[in-house]
């Protein structure tokens, strides 16, 4: 597979493929022992030699970390930067995302989707908020909508596409240049779409922000974060700060963890989608089913824009049961595989009722359900939701 932003990809990239590059970026043998696999760098800190240099530049765990800068190097070119120093990883995704917001002054305002994913909510509102950080929700697939709601004072566009998890879809390059034009900046989460699906920066985003704890690590055991930036310069050195000197940093084991899991995302995002577009076409027949968000149906509002910039439609979905919430907690009461929890994009399939889980800040409809899609068969998969759907028809 080819991405089809793939001619303006990192420098770095040449002409090798995704999945290639997954698999070598950041990838190098050993010295001491010809290990293939990267050895594991816990260590906090790093000899100083005579001359008071420093071996690859490494000096405090802090700063940096050959498992960090490795990670760093890969994320950077599956997203298209310019540069792999363009990558900064952290803690979890929420810690990204909170060193995006960080990286504004005192009384900016942003604008993110009504439906963004509610941690963002909170820490817009709960967080920043302190901090003279003003937010607004606003409907980011409707592109005048985003226009009337700027202000004078307005620095960020915070995007979610496919949004979770109404799944609605936004005009990329639309707002990235609506953005601009009003001097602020256009940040995407693209932990949804994953690389894979969508590049944001090749399609003018200035930020990508990920919470790797999702498909980048794929098997739900590991907590991480990314942003990748565009340009070089102040933004991407305000964000660098909030590692290397707030501290908000990914361990070296997690680190390796997710360097481990990237190399295969290409094929397991692949078949996620695959997975998910079984799933749908049953759905969108079951009766119990009042409606199916997802962005590969021809009937979903925001189809033509996906289609534009989604290379595959992803693993994620949302459904709406007859009925409301009590008929929604019941199909998550009888699934067998789609295991009831929250999170996603690891190899098991997750249901979840969202309004439940997102509490008092929730604008979810009340019978909705988000369904993270995973690796088992399709067969199974399909089976499964069908028979919990069942009870309700
Ligand atoms: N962004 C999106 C779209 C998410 O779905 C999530 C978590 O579900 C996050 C960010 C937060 O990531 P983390 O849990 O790694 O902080």
């Amino acid at each position: 597979m080819t991405l089809p932003a793939e001619a303006a990809a990192s420098p770095t990239a040449g002409a090798l493929h995704v999945e290639t590059l997954a698999i070598h970026t950041g990838a190098r043998i050993d010295g001491d022992t010809g290990a293939v696999a990267p050895p594991l760098h816990m260590t906090t800190t790093f000899l100083r030699s005579p001359d008071g240099g420093y071996t690859d530049g490494f000096v405090y765990g802090r700063s940096d970390n050959p498992n960090r800068r490795a990670l760093e190097e890969l994320l950077a070119v599956l997203e298209g930067a310019p540069a792999q120093s363009h990558a900064v990883a952290f803690a979890s995704g929420l810690g990204a995302t909170a060193a995006v917001f960080g990286a504004l002054q005192p009384g900016d305002h942003l604008l993110f989707p009504d439906d963004v994913y509610y941690g963002v909510r909170r820490l817009a509102f709960e967080h920043f908020g302190r901090w003279g950080i003003e937010a607004t929700p606003v409907d980011m697939a409707d592109v005048q909508a985003v226009q009337a709601a700027l202000r004078s004072t307005t620095r960020l566009l915070w995007l979610e596409t496919p949004s979770n998890p109404q799944l609605k879809i936004s005009d990329l390059q639309a707002l990235a240049a609506l953005a601009h034009s009003h001097g602020a900046l256009c940040a995407v989460d693209n932990t949804w779409a994953t690389p894979i699906a969508t590049q944001p920066l090749l399609l003018g985003a200035d930020v990508v922000v990920h919470s790797t704890t999702k498909y980048l690590g794929g098997h739900s055991d590991v907590t991480g974060g990314v942003v990748v930036a565009r340009e070089a310069g102040p933004l991407l050195e305000r964000i660098r700060l909030q590692q290397t000197v707030a501290g908000n940093i990914p361990s070296p084991f997690d680190c390796w963890l997710l360097l481990r899991s990237i190399r295969t995302l290409p094929w397991r995002v692949r078949a996620h989608s695959a997975n998910a577009a079984a799933v749908v076409q049953m759905l969108v027949q079951h009766p119990a089913v009042a409606r199916v968000n997802y962005p590969g149906l021809a009937s979903h509002p925001g189809h033509a824009i996906a289609a534009r910039q989604m290379a595959l439609f992803g693993g994620m979905l949302s459904i709406e049961v007859h009925g409301g919430a009590e008929e929604a907690v019941e199909v998550t009461l009888r699934t067998r595989l789609f295991t009831r929890a929250t999170s996603l994009g690891g190899v098991e399939s997750l249901i979840e009722h969202r309004r439940s889980v997102e509490g008092a800040l929730s604008v979810s409809p009340p019978g909705l359900l988000r369904v993270s899609v995973g690796l088992e068969h399709a067969d199974d998969l399909v089976a499964d939701l069908a028979q919990a759907l069942d009870a309700l028809a």
